[in-house]
């Protein structure tokens, strides 16, 4: 009797696990599909798209730029007044 109820618990926290372990991966796997990742143009590290600042260069082309590379790009420019961004 006590290895029965035993077995039925063993297979309920079984159950309990797979139920939970299910509904995380899938909540795991919609904040992927949300997330669209580009690289940067300048440092060629991936971004989630929303975090990049985008500019069209010519008539197609497309170009991604991360903030450390902006800021970057900033520091070189000569002769720039100072502002603290
Ligand atoms: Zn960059």
């Amino acid at each position: 009797m006590t290895i029965t109820v035993l077995a039925v618990a063993f297979l309920l926290l079984i159950l309990i696990t797979a139920f939970f372990g299910q509904r995380l991966l899938s909540r795991k796997t919609e904040s992927v599909k949300n997330s669209v990742l580009e690289q940067c143009a300048i440092c060629r590290n991936s971004f989630d798209k929303a975090e990049l600042v985008e500019r069209q260069i010519g008539d197609i082309k497309i170009l991604y730029f991360c903030s450390n590379c902006i800021k970057s790009l900033y520091k070189d420019i000569p002769g720039k007044k100072l502002v603290h961004l």
